[in-house]
């Protein structure tokens, strides 16, 4: 995920790119660049790794600003660390084309292989150089104009792309283009802007394009847009929108806040996580930092997961995928706990360390720890180019995108889903997974997507239990097996933002103390979908309900037997049991978002909390 920007008209492009990336820093943050063009110096590039206002510092120093043509990048690296090389925008071998790029390309490699083969140089180690080469060997092949050549070019391409080309040959134009990331188009008098949302040009124009998947538009000088689509070059009408929104409310895309807001995006993050990753069809999970180093997960006597808060709850939904896939002992751990208890760590040992930051300074210090003992360190992170990454020995990025809301969400279900790739990877190579299991775990990953936006259907049945419950003191949550940590981290949703008292708890540990605390005030948040051990847990119900106490089931749809026993049901869509995990959480995460709007408290800002734990 990244912001780009881009503006052609006659007003000076340069500010108007600053300050919308500035804007769009939500969307990433760990390098920033902007390529102006002027006749009489051509293409000029000024890039930085760091953020926007470093890339204003670099520019002081020599780079001519003026320039009515301009577009510019802040970065969420996902091919190439963060560093001033791999910032965006890219040239092309001739230094004709420059482009910026929000987005994965899948098939770089065979694509890098073979423009290499045809004397192509590369700088950077991102994919997106790839496809402006790519978009460069298409026009000097054939001969055509840039727009053509995208077209071509991104026809031979698969991943996800919003993207803006300028093509210093033709400097009265801007082709851009969508898959998969968005890309809005602002239409002024005389003037156009592109950008990810519509943030960086609400003050100049409030009519907008929003580009449809697999749409591209010219975007000329003086003439009218043109929109085709990339796939048939059939032309498009372009649909104009006046925009309504605040500029607040375009940044967070809509949302009131942003953990709604990512709440949300867990459709789209899950796809962007087994992008290039997975293909059910073909029977493939791979990941390189897997691939290269097989050998040492498959030789392992255990794994250690260390992670500490959201991250150490998709350590325990791990555990129990890795033991039941693959077979292979899990111990999952606090960092902070491990780093200071003289843990016994073998050379044949694997440590998995799970942060969204990277930066957690307790995590950082177990793998400093496990690898001063011999092990072998896997990352699980989501900034690309964090402290855990470069410490590790290897690792798979989640490509989650920046995580803004403080109480962690879509950063908990793409670990989760990185982590099950793993363990059926692991589950495959081993024997330990049949064939069939394999297949049908592929599939069901596949469409997991699916069936989490239509998890996110329960909003509204959410809200409603939230304005009911929103007064409680205290809150409990159960869950059984895959389910348990989902109960723990419902528990630490609520407790973080609502500043409710809430535990969680394995359903049948209730009758060994904390069914004491039951009575017609305690709301009970039982997570009981039909797969794992359902009968066990209806008689956890009846014994709730046996002492007044306040049912909340999220159930499989069409679940009958729970319904008559619980206050208010939560239906989710079917799925298997070691995936369930993935859609369980999701109404426990708008219940939480819903009771602490309710509350009036400051859902992105919690008292008391930081996004990343950088102390110990
Ligand atoms: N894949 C590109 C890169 O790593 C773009 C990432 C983004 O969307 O910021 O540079």
């Amino acid at each position: 995920m990244c912001g780009i920007v881009g503006y052609i008209g006659h007003r000076e492009a340069y500010p108007i790119v600053i300050k919308g990336l500035k804007r769009l820093e939500y969307r990433g943050y760990d390098s920033a660049g902007v390529m102006l063009y002027d006749a009489e110096s051509g293409i000029k590039i000024c890039k930085t790794k760091g953020k926007v206002v470093d890339l204003e510092a670099k520019a002081k120093n020599g780079f001519t600003t003026n320039g009515n043509i301009g577009i510019g990048h802040t970065r969420w690296a996902t091919h190439g660390v963060p560093n001033d090389v791999n910032s965006h925008p890219h040239l092309s071998n001739s230094g004709e084309l420059a482009i910026i790029h929000n987005g994965i390309i899948e098939n770089y490699a065979p694509l890098k292989e073979e423009l290499i083969k045809r004397g192509y140089v590369f700088h950077s180690d991102t994919d997106t150089e790839v496809l402006v080469n790519l978009i460069e060997e298409v026009q000097k092949k054939e001969n055509i104009k840039l727009g053509k050549a995208v077209q071509i070019a991104l026809n031979q391409v698969v991943g996800a792309y919003a993207i803006a080309v300028f093509d210093k040959k033709n400097p009265n134009e801007l082709v851009a283009a969508r898959l998969g990331s968005p890309l809005a188009i602002g239409v002024g008098e005389g003037e156009y802007f592109i950008a990810s949302d519509a943030s960086p040009f609400i003050e100049y124009t409030s009519n907008a394009i929003y580009l449809e998947d697999g749409e591209m538009a010219n975007i000329r000088l003086h003439k009218p847009l043109k929109i085709r689509k990339i796939k048939d070059d059939s032309l498009v009408d372009p649909y104009i929108q006046e925009l309504q929104m605040n500029l607040e409310q375009i940044e967070k895309g809509g949302y009131d806040h942003f953990m709604l807001k990512e709440i949300y995006e867990q459709p789209s993050v899950i796809k962007d996580t087994y992008r290039g990753r997975l293909n059910a069809n073909k029977g493939i999970v791979q990941m390189a930092g897997v691939e290269d180093n097989l050998e040492k997960f498959l030789n392992a006597k255990r794994i250690v997961i260390v992670a500490c808060g959201t991250s150490w709850h998709a350590g325990l939904v791990a555990e129990y995928i890795f033991e039941e896939f693959a077979r292979i002992p899990v111990e999952v751990e606090y960092a902070s706990e491990f780093r200071y208890r003289n843990p016994i760590i073998n050379k044949d040992d694997v440590v998995i360390a799970i942060s969204q930051s990277g930066e957690t300074a307790d995590t950082m210090a177990a793998i400093k720890l496990a690898k001063e003992n011999g092990a072998f360190v896997f990352g699980v992170c989501n900034v690309v180019g964090s402290s855990i990454s470069r410490e590790t020995h290897a690792g798979a990025y989640t490509h989650a995108g920046p995580e803004i809301g403080v109480a962690s969400t879509k950063a908990f279900t793409t670990q989760i889903t990185v982590l099950t790739m793993i363990a059926l990877r692991l589950g495959k190579a081993k024997g330990t997974l049949s064939n069939t299991d394999f297949h049908t775990y592929l599939q069901e990953l596949e469409i997991i997507p699916e069936k989490v936006a239509e998890a996110l259907e329960t909003n509204d049945r959410a809200k409603e239990i939230a304005a009911a419950f929103k007064d409680a003191p205290n809150c409990l949550y159960l869950g059984r097996g895959y389910n348990f940590p989902v109960a723990l981290e419902g528990a630490l949703k609520l407790k973080e933002i609502s500043y409710i008292h809430a535990e969680g708890y394995p359903a049948a540990e209730m009758k060994h103390g904390p069914i004491a605390l039951i009575d017609e005030h305690m709301p009970v948040i039982v997570i009981a979908p039909k797969q794992g051990h359902y009968d066990k847990i209806v008689s956890n119900i009846q014994e709730i309900k046996s002492r007044s106490g306040k049912i909340i089931a999220v159930v499989t749809k069409g679940d009958t037997q729970v319904r008559e026993l619980a206050d208010y049901v939560i239906e989710i869509p079917e799925t298997s049991d070691a995936l369930s995990p993935l859609i369980t959480t999701i109404p426990l995460q708008l219940l939480s978002y819903y009771i602490a709007v309710m509350r009036g408290c400051n859902v992105d800002q919690p008292r008391n909390l930081a996004k990343s734990v950088t102390v110990e």
